[in-house]
């Protein structure tokens, strides 16, 4: 299986170096990414996560909260949704028949409009909760305007599951390869997973979406966040304890098993570079020899995606 790294549109939040460690000062907009993945497996593309769709860029204030929009200040650019980078690569975005989703954050979940032919995997308590829609933020947060597609969302209950390093209730999902799986990461949200895909080496990529947000909180000697990111992980949490429960084991697993498994984030830019080996805006590069499917009966792109042939 081959496997691609997206940065499906950046933020920009205030607060600069304060937020992602790296912006020259804290009175620029930091940079960081909305990491998402592309899986070419046998039958069909995998889509991990959707980062912001063409609809989010058409009409932001639309689709998202006014105060997140100020506080990220994403930088809107069609060509950095997902289905435009798939489809410069040179895959037909109709193969993407699958998407896992780690949870229903706005930066997350916006690019599922744009695939409404795909079946949408996410954990059970992550479909209820967001729906809720209890407190203000959490008002601010799920976007109801970005589920058009829920008759295609599949919701997993954990149940008994099995265990991966120590991580339990894995879930293997039905219709994909066995090197496919969702790992419950709760904490950020109370149906947050992770994803682990096997490489063709045997070792393990472990996406950990927001179970953490910053390179140096996986750090063996001196485990650290920056201030704004901290701040904005306590502000975004559901469960305290199982959050950093969940952050401690992970920085246990990419420590211990370094050599078998790679754990990363959504949203650092140093971790994306350094799996996607280009600058997080930089153009996605072609694919050679994409995987495509020969039969997409009955699939027709949606509105928003025939305005504009592919690449
Ligand atoms: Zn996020």
């Amino acid at each position: 299986m081959r496997i691609h790294h997206l940065n499906c549109i950046s933020s920009c939040p205030v607060g600069g170096r304060l937020m992602d460690g790296i912006s020259p000062s804290v009175l620029q907009r930091g940079h960081l990414t909305c990491h998402c993945l592309l899986i070419e497996t046998a039958e069909s593309l995998v889509l991990v996560d959707t980062g912001y769709g063409l609809k989010d860029v058409a009409d932001p204030h639309g689709r998202l909260s006014e105060f997140f929009l100020t506080q990220l200040k994403p930088d809107f650019r069609e060509e950095m949704t997902a289905i435009r980078q798939i489809e410069r690569m040179g895959f037909d975005p109709r193969d993407v028949r699958h998407i896992l989703l780690s949870h229903l954050d706005f930066d997350h979940a916006g690019g599922l409009d744009d695939f409404p032919w795909a079946q949408v995997h996410m954990l059970r308590a992550e479909e209820i909760n967001a729906t809720l829609q209890k407190t203000w933020l959490d008002r601010q947060r799920f976007r109801p305007q970005q589920w058009s597609t829920r008759k295609n969302w599949n919701l997993h209950d954990p149940g008994e599951g099995y265990n991966w390093f120590g991580f339990d209730k894995v879930q293997a999902i039905e219709g994909l390869p066995p090197e496919i799986l969702m790992v419950p990461l709760i904490g950020h949200m109370l149906g947050h997973a992770g994803v682990a895909i096997q490489r063709d080496s045997g070792s393990w990529l472990f996406y950990a979406a927001d179970a953490y947000f910053y390179h140096g909180e996986m750090d063996s000697e001196r485990p650290h966040c920056t201030p704004g990111l901290e701040l904005y992980q306590t502000m975004m949490e559901k469960n305290r304890k199982s959050r950093l429960w969940n952050q401690k084991r992970l920085r246990e697993l990419s420590i211990e098993r370094s050599s078998e498994v790679d754990v990363f984030c959504a949203h650092d830019v140093i971790e994306f570079e350094r799996h996607a080996h280009r600058s997080a805006d930089s153009e996605v590069p072609r694919v050679k020899n994409p995987m495509r499917l020969e039969h997409h009966t009955g699939i027709q792109l949606s509105p928003w995606s025939e305005d504009r042939p592919p690449i």
